[in-house]
């Protein structure tokens, strides 16, 4: 073998290094996708169990202080969002008089403040 057969030789293995090196990046990267989408599902499973729980011990006076201030912690958001979601009810059903901007329900035929007729 001459001078060039080992250059190119060795030039070789350096690619094949640098193949193999790219394969276990590109493996890692996979795993690693894999690893965060498992993450993911698991998430909605603790989710998804933490909501059965919730329903079982919700009225339940025999659960330890931790599991009642969450259980109390999602009530009170539940019940904001319900609070919530009326209030945008509510300003669904009203509109603003022309008149006296008063707000009145989104059906009348006159202004219940001022008894301007409404289009
Ligand atoms: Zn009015």
């Amino acid at each position: 073998m001459g001078f060039f057969d080992d250059a190119l030789n060795k030039t070789k293995d350096v690619l094949n290094v640098a193949y193999k090196k790219t394969d276990e990046v590109v493996t890692i990267e996979k795993q690693k996708f894999s690893i965060a989408s498992l993450k993911s599902k698991r998430e909605k499973d603790y989710a998804d169990l933490g909501r059965i729980y919730y329903e079982l011990v919700k009225e339940s006076t025999e659960i330890d202080d931790n599991t009642r201030n969450l259980v109390d912690a999602i009530s009170e958001k539940n019940e904001e969002i319900a609070r919530l979601n009326e209030d945008i009810q509510n300003i669904k059903n009203k509109r603003v008089c022309p008149n006296c901007n008063a707000n009145i329900d989104v059906n009348s035929t006159f202004c219940s403040n001022c008894g301007t007729k409404l289009d």
